[in-house]
């Protein structure tokens, strides 16, 4: 990869070209752990997400976090 690659992908990025969604946003914070989700939910405040790479901010309402925290299924993706 060269120097030029490398900025014309920045460029892309820059350019909403990286394909994130609400979906991914909503996965990024199923990925964190059961107890910071629970925090959120009874800080009984959205969550926003910001995407770092084209600065997408997804909003997730308390309803919202407290689905993701039922789906999880207990003793699975927690890495331990
Ligand atoms: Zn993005």
């Amino acid at each position: 990869m060269t120097d030029d690659m490398a900025r014309a992908a920045d460029a892309q990025a820059q350019l909403h070209a990286c394909g994130c969604s609400k979906e991914r946003a909503r996965k990024a914070l199923i990925s964190i752990s059961r107890q910071d989700l629970r925090e959120m939910i009874e800080d009984g405040k959205p969550i926003e997400l910001n995407c770092h790479f084209c600065n997408t901010s997804y909003l997730f309402s308390i309803e919202e976090l407290m689905e993701m925290q039922k789906g999880r299924q207990p003793g699975s993706g927690d890495g331990l």
